[in-house]
């Protein structure tokens, strides 16, 4: 196996080329022990959500496999699959992790986005979830704004619908109501989204936003901009059934 500086070469080659810049579970287990901990250190690579569909570990075929995955109520999960070929399998966990390799040209933006302060909506978004009793006064204080300003916000008018969706133990709901498995903080881009189908809806854009306009309007490739839909739909919950 290559050794470290040869490795990163190849993954940055790599993000440019057809293959894609995402790095699934099968591919890592090939990887020298503790190769990919350095690689996420190093911000070479960064997780992503887990993957829904994965490749059958079970046979030969290498058939894609959406795999039933039963979380418990200590937050644990354990997956299974009745493939043809072998009948009932566990499916070990590890298999849904999936990376992306962070490439040169992203690299030097999301290191001055962590640094800038974040709109207003997105601060009041996340005391509104985090803090469920909080009045606009208190909010006003953390996020070093007025209480004025802070009633003008999305945050602040969905601040029901916010606090619906959010547990502070486990994370966001899905549209059905069952734990997400992500408790991330609210973004700036999944406000960008909520106003997008808002536009859409109210006909002020008549361009449906599709991911390859989501992720242009983000600058992120589609793969994100499909994750980052995901979540928004969760947190912010909004009709966005033209997209598969
Ligand atoms: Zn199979």
């Amino acid at each position: 196996m290559m050794e470290l500086e040869e490795h990163i070469k190849s993954l940055a080659k790599r993000a440019k080329s057809r293959v894609g810049n995402v790095i699934v579970a099968y591919e890592v287990k090939k990887w020298p022990e503790g190769r990919l901990e350095q690689l996420l250190k190093m911000r070479v690579l960064r997780s992503l959500p887990d993957a829904d569909e994965i490749r059958c570990p079970g046979c030969t075929k290498r058939h894609m496999i959406v795999p039933i995955r039963t979380i418990l109520p200590n937050g644990d999960s354990y997956s299974e699959h009745l493939c043809s070929k072998e009948g009932l399998i566990p499916i070990p966990e590890f298999l849904f992790k999936r990376w992306e390799i962070v490439t040169e040209e992203e690299s030097p933006k999301d290191e001055a986005n962590k640094k800038s302060v974040k709109p207003l909506n997105v601060r009041v978004g996340s005391i509104v979830i985090k803090h469920p009793k909080a009045n606009s006064e208190e909010i006003a204080k953390l996020v070093g704004s007025t209480d004025g300003s802070v009633r003008t916000t999305l945050a602040w008018t969905m601040r029901k619908q916010l606090r619906q969706r959010y547990d502070t133990k486990k994370g966001w709901k899905d549209s059905e109501g069952s734990m997400d498995a992500y408790s991330e903080e609210i973004q700036a881009e999944h406000w960008d989204i909520y106003n997008m189908f808002q536009d859409y809806k109210s006909g002020k854009n008549p361009d449906y936003p599709s991911i390859v306009r989501i992720a242009e309007k983000l600058k992120v490739k589609e793969a994100r901009a499909k994750e980052f839909l995901k979540q928004a739909k969760s947190m912010l919950e909004f009709e966005a059934d033209k997209i598969d």
